[in-house]
Order: structure tokens, then sequence, then C-alpha cells
């Protein structure tokens, strides 16, 4: 019988997960990590996870376009030729793509636009790179959206202890997957069942957590300080990278995901967002923009709304969504479009 869609993404992720968990220790001693043009870090494995992923989806599912995070840049520098090299190394031992060839033609089929009509799959590889890069957390990332609805996500998080509160053990990993209107699930990296989770039902906001970025660039450390001040949330905040925060607060682990504007303007890439929010929403909690509305996926491969993003579960949102708005200045009436962050 043919995969369902939800299996052929597990199946894809987990390998991923493990490729890229399996590379990790190597990058982060040889200090792998390529500068992109924005700046921002790519290394092999990112590139490597891609194809093998973007491989599966294509055999099972041939019709279903992907929009990805990483394109075939890399590989034409003049490290260019060493670096395909490398990924050709790693991904040979998780699949079959050995030929430059094959690597190139996979890399080439993740420039989806997407849009507001049709079925196609949004990827980060590795989301969390810097993560990844300092040998700490990061996520492996796969939505798929359907008319602009995120119906079916998985963040596969390889470093992420199975049990919350766990201890980084020999054997950690979580995969989080939820499909729309069936729920949430967490699965270990390796064989195992999948165990229902739901967010928590902390019922103050100072009885709670929130987790944020790592990264300041990526969300004002400042800003959610305040914010915690505001809701007297005494305990400190959980750090880590990449959509594992999704993960932590599904899982009721934390109870707020805090990612408040760092650079005026910028607007999130989907694929940082698709799979985390259906996992949320799943897992009874909610993710809303700073000033109230939801995130669109319809809009292309960002999201248009830049007021960044609060996550919580559910019975805090309300509250946190007025503190946040309160230290930020954001107004938003009916009709009035995206809210604006005042001067
Ligand atoms: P995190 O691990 O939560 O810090 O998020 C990692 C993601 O942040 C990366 O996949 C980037 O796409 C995204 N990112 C890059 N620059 C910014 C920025 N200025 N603000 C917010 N997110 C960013
Ligand atoms: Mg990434």
């Amino acid at each position: 019988m043919p995969l369902t869609e939800e299996q052929t993404a597990l199946e894809a992720v987990r390998d991923a997960c493990l490729l890229t968990r399996d590379a990790q220790a190597g990058i982060v001693a040889s200090n792998g990590g390529i500068l992109k043009d924005d700046r921002s870090p790519v290394t092999i494995a990112d590139l490597a996870a891609q194809a093998v992923i973007t491989a599966q989806l294509l055999d099972a599912f041939p019709k279903i376009p992907i929009m990805a995070e990483e394109d075939t840049a890399a590989l034409t520098g003049p490290d260019g030729p060493a670096i395909e090299k490398a990924i050709l190394e790693l991904t040979g031992r998780f699949s079959d793509i050995t030929s430059s060839r094959k690597l190139r033609s996979l890399l080439e089929r993740g420039g989806h636009p997407g849009g507001p009509q049709g079925r196609f799959w949004t990827l980060d590889p590795i989301d969390g790179t810097r993560g990844f890069l300092r040998g700490e957390q990061y996520a492996v990332a796969l939505a798929l959206i359907e008319d602009g609805q995120v119906v079916l996500g998985l963040v596969g998080c390889p470093n992420l202890p199975f049990q919350p509160g766990g201890r980084r053990t020999s054997r950690p990993g979580a995969i989080f997957s939820a499909r729309r209107e069936r729920g949430a699930y967490q699965w270990p990296v390796g064989d195992g069942d999948p165990v229902p989770i739901s967010v928590n039902t902390v019922p103050q906001p100072e009885m709670g957590s929130f987790c944020e970025s790592v990264e300041p660039g990526h969300t004002s450390h400042a800003a959610t300080a305040r914010v915690a001040a505001r809701l007297g949330i005494t305990a400190p905040p959980y750090r880590v990278d990449g959509q594992t925060k999704y993960g932590i607060v599904a899982r009721g682990e934390a109870s707020i995901y805090l990612r408040l504007p760092s650079t005026p303007g910028y607007h999130e890439k989907i694929w940082d967002h698709a799979a985390g929010s259906v996992l949320i929403t799943e897992a009874g909690g909610r993710v809303t923009h700073v000033d109230g509305q939801v995130l669109d996926f319809s809009a292309g491969r960002t999201l248009p709304n830049a007021t960044g993003i609060v996550v919580t579960n559910g019975l805090l949102h309300g509250a946190v969504l007025e503190a946040v708005q309160q230290e930020l200045g954001v107004w938003s009436q009916p009709g009035e479009g995206s809210g604006i962050l005042k001067p």
C-alpha cells in the first residue's frame, strides 16, 4: 500500500534528523558554516537534508511542488566543488543521491513561490542553523499547505530530550507531528510509538514560563524581558533554536513563546512557522501576530504581517497579547489591516 502524506513526511523528516545529527559534531569541530548572500549561515547538512527530504517527497507525490529554504547558490562559488563533494558524501550514506546531477536537480525543485491556491510543501531542512553550528538545538521542519491553510506539520528535534525536562542522553530526539483536526503527537526519532501531546493548562501568566530564540537578532530579548516582567513571570526564559520552541509549548513544557521584532520590517519566512503553528493549534494552543491576527500562509514565501509572533497555551493568549501590545504600542482595529508599531 502506498504511504500517506503523513507517513512519507514522517519518514523523510526522520531520515533528515539522523543525517543532520550524524553530521553535526564534525561540522561544529571544523567550523563548517558557509555564509549566504544575506550573511545567514548554511552548512553541507542543510543542503544534504533538503535533498534527501525532497527526493522522498517527489518519489511519493511527484505532483506536489516544494518551497524550500535552500538552493544551489553555495555550489556555484569557488568552494563549490569541495562543498558539493562533502554533501554527496553525506547524502550517499543516507540515500541514493550520489551524483552531482541528481543533487542539483533536487535542490532546484525547492523554488515554489507559494500563494493562495493549491497544495505545496514548505521545508526548512535545518531551522536554527546557528544553533546547529553551536552544537545545540535545531529543527527539521516540514509542512503541507493547502489553499493557504497548513494541513500537516512536522518538527523534528534530533537533540531534544524526549521527556520534557529530561537530560540530553545518548538517545535523545523527538519528532512532533500534527494533522489538521487530528491532534498533535510526539514520536521518538528512533523506533517507537507516538504519544499524544497537548499544551499545559497554566491559567495565570505568572505561574508559567516562556521560550524564545537564542539569537538576539531574531527576537528582541529586551522587549521579551519587559513583557515577562509586566506579566509577573519570574522563571528565566527558555532559550532554544528553531521551531523546537513550538514543540516545547505544544507538549506543555512552557506556556508561552514570544518572538518580538528586533529587525523592524523583517517578514518571517513561512517555513519558519508553518509546521509549528499547526502543531500548536492541534495541541490546543493559539498562535497569532502581536496585533492578534492569525498567520497568513497564502501570500508567498513570507508572512505579510511583520508585527512579531505570540504563541500560548490558549488560556493565556489574551493576557499575553495585551502585555505585548502595551509594551510595543501596537494597535489593531477591525478593518484596519495589519497592526502598526507606533513610532
Ligand atoms: P530561531 O532559531 O528561532 O532564532 O529562528 C531561526 C530563523 O530565524 C531562521 O530560520 C531565519 O529564517 C530567521 N531569521 C533570520 N533573520 C531574522 C530576523 N531578523 N528576525 C526574525 N527571524 C529571523
Ligand atoms: Mg534554515
